[in-house]
């Protein structure tokens, strides 16, 4: 395992605003730059050899402290051909951006609070190899508790585990998606008007029962026809009827980032079609297992499910 090593001169931490920065592109937020010495694994050419020729790779986190449910900018600078980073045991491969190569990586609701150490894995254009690692903390989340009623008939045609499972492998395939390609571009939006109904990651109550799972996405209440936008740009990837979600469509940002928006009256974008910021891709509606007009809005990043409001309120550092 490797440490982290900060170079003294640029060593530390240094504050910056995006404008300025040579991470990837943000929304102006500001981004702390960690200089890391690349750890060089046995045969590899020395440092000393490869320093002259390249700048030496930084890498460029967009926050040092990331709640459970959020999700890490994670850049890296310099000559670096490509790499992947392993969090939490999980791999994300770089891809590459305006202004560096990138990924973004997502915790999940039940990741243990603390830290925990981000590795990425580069390959620079002269071939040399390096790791560069940071420790990012892992703020807990304060799970909200709503409770719902069902009918008998919603209970039982709806909520079948066989239902929810087979809907949830639906997702997951598409949530999979590692586009190599920066779809994305800025910063996100809420992609419609209207009250927070629910938050990400809140247990529910079902007609009496003990609180259980984590709420999958973020909903906001809006009467139904109210227009639906793209949070950022990508490509629509599903545009189809679930049992569950009703009409949904799922956007792929790229870098595996996605966004869904479920429940929707109607439809206002196809499969495979490109779509910018803003876009109108549907219609808020009542469609699927929901109790009132609403928009159930996903973000997944690497398959994992984060909380799609800390991609606009500031809280990722991006
Ligand atoms: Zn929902």
């Amino acid at each position: 395992m490797s440490r982290r090593t900060f170079l003294l001169g640029a060593g530390g931490l240094v504050l910056v605003g995006c404008g300025g920065s040579s991470g990837d592109d943000g929304d102006g937020a500001v981004v702390r730059i960690l200089t890391v010495a690349p750890t060089v694994p046995p045969g590899a050419t020395s440092p000393g050899a490869t320093a002259t020729a390249l700048p030496a790779p930084e890498l460029v986190l967009s926050t040092e402290e990331v709640y459970q449910a959020g999700a890490v900018l994670v850049s890296v600078t310099g000559g670096v051909a490509g790499g992947t980073a392993t969090w939490l045991d999980k791999q994300y491969p770089l891809i590459q951006g305006s202004q560096s190569m990138f990924t973004f990586t997502g915790t999940g609701t039940d990741v243990a609070p603390g830290v925990h150490q981000l590795k990425v894995e580069v390959t620079q254009k002269n071939g040399s190899k390096g790791t560069l690692s940071a420790d990012i903390t892992v703020l807990a989340t304060e799970w909200t508790v709503d409770s719902l009623t069902f009918t008998p008939e919603q209970t039982a045609a709806l909520l079948d585990p066989k239902t929810v499972a087979s809907e949830l492998a639906v997702l997951d395939g598409y949530y999979a998606t590692r586009t190599k390609e920066k779809l994305w571009s800025g910063g996100w939006i809420v992609p419609t008007e209207g009250a927070l109904t629910a938050r990400f990651g809140e247990m529910r109550s079902i007609n009496g029962s003990a609180p259980s799972g984590h709420h999958g996405g973020t909903d906001i209440g809006a009467i139904v026809g109210t227009p639906v936008v793209a949070t950022n740009s990508g490509k629509v990837v599903m545009a189809r009827q679930l049992q569950l979600r009703g009409n949904m469509v799922i956007v792929d940002h790229g870098g595996g980032v996605l966004s869904g928006y479920a429940h929707m009256s109607a439809f206002a974008a196809g499969e495979g079609q490109e779509v910018k910021q803003g876009d109108l891709i549907g219609y808020v509606g009542n469609t699927g297992l929901s109790t009132a007009a609403h928009l159930h809005w996903e973000m997944a990043v690497g398959g994992i499910l984060v909380d799609a409001l800390r991609f606009t309120d500031g809280t990722n550092g991006f």
